[in-house]
């Protein structure tokens, strides 16, 4: 295993260290390294079951970790702690999540369904940032306007596609202001016509200068948005590279050649 990652930065964002987690006797992330850079758009590819919704989780304090660190900015982050795990300390790592400045979106949108696309930001923000209504209220509408929903505010959950759902989970995301945005397979619940519409939210955030980490199975996202892939397999991170290393004429390890495989 090696860590080929280009250095594109002399500070990242994110560094990720020599972390492995355990499930019992299974290794389901082994020794992973790599750096996220300010502005980068790093996408995650990998086959099912390679651990990639783990490392997101492990980054994002949804999944204590056995062993290395993550620190951003030079900050230690995540968590690391053996055993069982207390109700309260999963609480207190929301928090800890949100102080932190990372957001997560999943493939699952999440939205509250009694509230409107507007009431969903909104609530965030003032449960989260603790601003007051009127202030959470405008910065959600521009949020929404942000992710070409600003004409949709007021619909609820059950009025308006997945597309725009997960449009909405993302302004919610992004109206927190984050440092860092993680992405799990954003765009793997919806049927096919409405992907493009949430990817090309997702790219005018990278174009905005947001820091990304986004697991897709979207291959031309990967190949066109992201400034390095990185492919995890069995647990271990086989490369992070440039785009052009991966979906060129010849990616050089098998594994990825036989994953691409399955997307051609
Ligand atoms: P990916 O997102 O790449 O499909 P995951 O990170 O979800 O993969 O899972 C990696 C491996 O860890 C899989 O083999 C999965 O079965 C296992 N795994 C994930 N979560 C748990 C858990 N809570 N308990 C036991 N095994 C798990
Ligand atoms: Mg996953």
């Amino acid at each position: 295993m090696t860590d080929t990652a280009p250095d594109t930065g002399p500070d990242p964002l994110l560094s990720v260290r020599d972390l492995s987690k355990n499930f019992g006797d299974f290794e389901a992330l082994r020794k992973i390294t790599l750096d996220v850079h300010h502005n980068e758009v790093l996408c995650l590819i990998g086959p099912s079951g390679s651990g990639k919704s783990t490392l997101l989780r492990c980054l994002n304090f949804l999944e204590p970790y056995d062993s290395g660190e993550v620190r951003l900015e030079g900050e230690l982050i995540g968590w690391r702690e053996g055993g069982a795990v207390p109700r309260r300390a999963l609480a207190a790592n929301a928090l800890r999540r949100q102080r932190q400045g990372i957001g997560m979106v999943f493939q699952q949108f999440n939205l509250w369904p009694h509230m409107t696309a507007l009431g969903n930001v909104t609530e965030a923000l003032m449960q989260v940032k603790g601003l007051s209504r009127a202030k959470a209220a405008e910065k959600a509408r521009a949020a929404l306007q942000k992710v070409g929903l600003g004409d949709k505010a007021y619909n609820f959950p059950a009025n308006l596609s997945g597309g725009q759902q997960q449009r909405v989970a993302i302004a919610r995301a992004v109206a927190m202001e984050p440092r860092l945005m993680l992405f799990d397979e954003p765009t793997s619940a919806l049927d096919p016509e409405l992907v493009g519409e949430v990817l090309s939210a997702m790219k005018e955030m990278a174009a905005e200068g947001m820091t990304m980490v986004v697991v897709t199975h979207e291959m031309g996202f990967a190949a066109h948005v992201a400034d390095r892939v990185a492919f995890l397999d069995g647990g271990r991170l086989v490369t992070v590279t440039r785009p052009a290393e991966i979906f060129g004429e010849t990616p050089k390890d098998p594994r990825i050649q036989r994953f691409l495989q399955t997307y051609r």
